[in-house]
């Protein structure tokens, strides 16, 4: 499953075009959008930033994103459009959104981000509040389904004990409201109550850190590997011995340590350990990126390829964190990284095995998260979708294209879209951030 990096899929050369553009325009086929993406030293949006909105996180909100250009009333072009809902506390009151959106959606450029603000709807004090707070999922679903041109559309679930500094949900919101975030939409992200210390530059949050990727030696563990480096960490690069070169290449290129490491087999979390407190003393970051599928219909499974499925994909993360926190190897504030997919929701054919594991992360993801916020450790995971890989691009061409367009931003996404989520998670200021799952799908109706 190779990456075949930043490679525009056929369909996309031939629309990029003008021939092309035009007859798929007469056509009326899909248009994907070149999605802006992150460049060190561009602006995190492509144009200015509208908030409306009037609850408890209006006025601080202000002032966090005080860095980023205001729209003035005749900007079109937008960058994004930020709206807090938290004021929200009746069905009635729902037509702000209406109010605020309709008019405006139309103003925001390509790439545009749209990000909702409301309260978690569990934490809200009157049953009107919660029904209201919970229908801004389906508002911020639907407007990502009806955006153009590259445009994503969030909702954050605030605490409603959140500090009134809203310092918890800076990372979050720089995250969404930039082009890192490109093949992320449709999502619900809940940010708890802590508050956060800022990093002493956001180009640079991992520095002095030290993280853990497995299967990094290609694909797009090799891919964390680069962007983790790139955001300060040393990266440590563990995959099976056999992956001996490839890795080593990996390593390299990040200025990391390569390990080779099986991490079904029973002493990994031993090996691992020891390797970190000879070398680093701690581990900060684990990102649990190994995965393999042997796909067959039920009917027709062996064992063996049951078993691997689990053991890779699910087994080995549990068994590896759990001793890892043990051990003390990982520190105290360490960020746990899980990966699951869009199969893992959906489910998919010929993959009994690979859907339940990646499932089951998602239940790891749930369970772990609170018994690890005693030591300050978050654990989340990202569901990639369709991501350009050489896995990918060896399924049959109608299913390809498929995968690739049915999607709110149709198109596959690329590995550093799957990595940009990762480093978010792994930032030491999404301390709030924990038991969450990120899709990287750009909305895929699969699973939706
Ligand atoms: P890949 O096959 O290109 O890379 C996986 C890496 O994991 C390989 O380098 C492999 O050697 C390593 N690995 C396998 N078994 C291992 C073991 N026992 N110990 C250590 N390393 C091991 O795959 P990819 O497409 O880059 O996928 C990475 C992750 O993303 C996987 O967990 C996969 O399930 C998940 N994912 C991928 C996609 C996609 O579209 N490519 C979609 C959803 C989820």
């Amino acid at each position: 499953m190779a990456a075949t990096k930043g490679a525009p899929d056929l369909y996309s050369q031939f629309l990029s075009s003008a021939p092309g553009a035009f007859l798929a325009k007469q056509a009326g086929l899909p248009q994907p959008e070149t999605l802006r993406r992150y460049r060190p030293g561009e602006p995190p949006l492509a144009g200015p930033i509208l908030i409306g909105g009037s609850g408890r996180l209006a006025e601080p909100l202000r002032v966090l994103l005080s860095d980023y250009p205001v729209a003035s009333a005749h900007d079109d072009k937008l960058g994004a459009l930020v709206f807090d809902a938290t004021g929200i506390a009746s069905i009635e009151e729902l037509e702000q959104l209406f109010q605020f959106f309709s008019p405006n959606i139309k103003r925001l450029g390509p790439s545009g981000r749209v990000v909702v603000l409301g309260t978690t709807p569990e934490e809200t004090s009157s049953v009107d509040e919660h029904i209201a707070q919970r229908a801004l999922e389906g508002f911020t679903r639907s407007v990502g389904k009806e955006l153009r041109r590259g445009g994503t559309s969030q909702l954050v679930y605030v605490s409603s004990d959140a500090a009134p500094d809203l310092s918890g949900v800076e990372s979050t919101l720089r995250f969404l409201l930039s082009a890192k975030s490109a093949f992320v939409s449709g999502q619900v992200i809940a940010v708890g109550k802590d508050s956060s210390t800022a990093p002493a530059s956001w180009d640079k949050p991992l520095e002095g850190k030290v993280a853990l990727v497995t299967g990094a030696a290609r694909g797009i563990g090799a891919t964390i590997a680069e962007v983790l480096s790139r955001d300060g960490a040393h990266v440590i690069c563990a995959d099976i011995p056999a992956a001996g070169e490839a890795l080593s290449e990996t390593a390299n290129k990040v200025g990391g340590t390569s390990l080779a490491l099986d991490v079904t087999s029973p002493d990994a979390a031993d090996v691992l350990a020891k390797h970190v407190k000879e070398r680093h003393g701690g581990l900060d970051i684990v990102v649990h990126n190994a995965g393999i599928t042997r796909d067959k219909l039920l009917a027709n499974m062996d064992d063996a390829r049951w078993n691997s499925v689990i053991g890779v994909n699910l087994a080995a993360p549990h068994r590896i964190t759990s001793s890892l926190v043990k051990s003390g190897t990982l520190n105290e504030g360490g960020r746990v990284i899980d990966v699951s997919s869009i199969a893992g929701i959906a489910g998919n054919r010929g993959q009994t095995n690979y859907g339940a594991s990646k499932a089951g992360v998602i239940g790891m993801v749930h369970a772990e998260a609170p018994e690890l916020a005693k030591k300050n450790i978050t654990i989340n995971a990202v569901a990639p979708g369709f991501i350009e890989t050489a896995m990918t691009a060896a399924i049959p061409f109608a299913t390809r294209e498929a995968g690739r367009r049915m999607s709110s931003l149709l198109q596959g996404g690329q590995t550093v879209d799957v990595a940009e989520t990762i480093a978010y998670f792994a930032s030491p200021a999404s301390n709030a951030v924990t038991g969450q799952i990120v899709r990287v799908c750009g909305q895929s109706l699969i699973g939706a």
